[in-house]
């Protein structure tokens, strides 16, 4: 394939969705959306500003107050919820197709992602079903019970490598717990994210339920990380940016959920499925162009199986296919954004000085006709790279991995750890002693053994260290979007200590005890 391929129907411009309405910025200020292929502009979004956060939140606050979304039963959120599932899946080919020219993922890596995203739809559906709260009983004297409630609007804000279905795991829960949101995508990759407005509106989401902002973090993200009513924000994004946020959602103290950089490493211990291990590790740091957040892109190898290791994982890399996004065969396609794809290749050129080049090193060559200025980037292999190299040290979300020896468990557990980022782990051995003593003191908030980044939706997904803060997932989500109120109730006497009363003075009856012999 070699003519640039762009999707029918793009929107001439990108707008916000207030209050059940398409809107442009009070303001009239835009920003201009570029395709990764071509790096030319295809439309332009609005660019929201405070007014445009400040209209958006008043919507979704108005329709928590007084709407219907949060008194509603569980089993009729859940229809709805239901609904969009069904509506998302429906857009399969259309989401993939959007995606892949808004992100550069590659079309097959794109299939697929709706639904994993209507898959976090009826997930969260069958939850608030099934969701029962505790009571705790002090026989005769007291009835304790917990009274879960939304907390109101959340504030939603997310990257741009797979925006969908990204968006997906944080409306999924905000809404079946019955909160109200506003939903900030990455400024990169605004297409998809347009495409939930008609979804929620067709499925029975009352109007102001559901609000999107476009806008750059710097201005829209930032005012709805400091507006009074909006208590909760889930940020999915670099490291960075989340310390940002963290700090100017302090005022107002707000309840927060952090998913952040990583720098995982994939540990190949000397009894490794070595077949395995290769496909994985490729997959692992080169799906998804290496823009995803759990990537392995540190490989530690234990040194007896080191060379065979590096000639038989560099000999694949080179094979990769690099190419046009929406060509069913492209293994790699084009970084999200010139500016990406410039923080990448510097990572490249500083890796050559600190690491031995064994595939890739820039950009490819016999790039498709036409396609010359795309952001590609081949996939690329440094071995022998030290634990103190920024290759080794620093995120650098591209295809780019550095592959290090070790000689112990010890020494590899601390080349794993030796990092500020602790997202994922993924081990490979045969030994289960061994395996589950790694995985024990490793720092990451996932580890996977002898599998690739698989993930069951009940399970918690999140990171420590620099990675995160907090974990989504299953019930992990439930808990974030909800308050759990303690209501105490007196079955018995009311023992107060009776302040101010005279020895004279009788007591209060005592109540009476169902059961209570006399
Ligand atoms: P980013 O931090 O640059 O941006 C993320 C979002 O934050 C965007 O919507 C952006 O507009 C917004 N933002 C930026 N500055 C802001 C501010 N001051 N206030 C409020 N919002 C602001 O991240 P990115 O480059 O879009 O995404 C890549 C990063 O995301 C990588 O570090 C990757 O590891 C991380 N990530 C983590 C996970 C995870 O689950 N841990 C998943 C995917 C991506």
């Amino acid at each position: 394939m070699s003519q640039h391929y762009i999707p029918e129907n793009l929107p001439e411009k990108i707008q916000h969705y207030i209050n059940g309405e398409f809107v442009d910025s009070i303001s009239g200020a835009t920003f201009e959306v570029l395709d990764p292929v071509s790096n030319t502009a295809y439309t332009t979004a609005a660019a929201g500003q405070k007014e445009d956060i400040d209209a958006a939140v008043a919507a979704a606050r108005e329709a928590f107050v007084n709407g219907p979304w949060p008194r509603m039963k569980a089993r009729e959120r859940a229809r709805v919820l239901n609904r969009i599932a069904d509506a998302v899946e429906a857009q399969e080919d259309r989401l993939a197709e959007l995606e892949t020219f808004d992100t550069g993922l590659p079309i097959k890596q794109a299939r697929g992602q709706a639904q994993r995203a209507a898959e976090n739809f009826r997930f969260f559906a069958d939850l608030i079903v099934a969701q029962f709260d505790d009571a705790m009983k002090v026989p005769g004297s007291q009835l304790n019970y917990v009274n879960r409630k939304p907390i109101g609007v959340a504030g939603l804000i997310t990257p741009w490598n797979t925006p969908f279905m990204l968006e997906s795991w944080k409306l999924g829960p905000a809404l079946a717990t019955g909160n109200c949101v506003v939903l900030k995508p990455a400024e990169f990759t605004p297409l998809s994210a347009s495409l939930w407005a008609t979804i929620f509106k067709e499925a029975g989401l009352p109007d102001g339920v559901f609000n999107l902002v476009n806008g750059l973090g710097e201005e829209a993200g930032d005012a709805l990380v400091k507006h009074p009513d909006v208590p909760l924000i889930s940020f999915t994004g670099e490291t960075t940016t989340g310390q940002t946020i963290f700090r100017n959602a302090a005022e107002h103290l707000k309840g927060l959920s952090m998913e952040l950089g990583g720098k995982s490493p994939a540990v190949i211990f000397e009894d490794a499925d070595l077949d395995a291990a290769i496909d994985s590790t490729l997959f692992g740091v080169f799906s998804l162009n290496g823009e995803r957040c759990t990537a392995g892109s540190r490989i530690l190898v234990h040194r007896s199986v080191y060379h065979e290791f590096c000639e038989r994982y560099a000999a694949r890399a080179k094979n990769i296919v690099v190419g046009d996004p929406h060509d069913p065969a492209t293994e790699v396609g084009a970084l999200v954004h010139p500016e990406h794809y410039a923080k990448v290749m510097s990572y490249v050129e500083i890796g050559k000085t600190e690491g031995r080049l064994l595939a890739g090193g820039g950009r490819p060559e016999n790039l498709p006709e036409g396609q010359q200025n795309g952001s590609y980037v081949s996939p690329t292999v440094f071995a022998d790279v030290a634990p103190t190299a920024r290759i080794f040290q620093e995120e650098i979300f591209g295809p780019v991995v550095a592959i290090t020896p070790f000689d112990s468990d010890e020494e590899a557990l601390e080349l794993a750890n030796g990092v500020k980022y602790g997202l994922a782990a993924y081990l490979w051995t045969q030994d289960l002693t061994r395996a589950h003593n790694f995985a024990q003191n490793v720092e990451a908030g996932m580890v996977w053994l002898n599998s690739h980044n698989v993930r069951d939706l009940r399970t918690p997904f999140g990171g420590v260290k620099a990675s995160g803060l907090g974990h989504e997932g299953g019930y992990r989500s439930i808990d974030f979007y909800t308050d759990q109120q303690a209501v105490h109730i007196t079955l018995g006497a009311v023992h107060t200590p009776r302040f101010g009363a005279t020895a004279t003075e009788p007591a209060p009856a005592k109540t009476a005890q169902f059961g209570a012999s006399k």
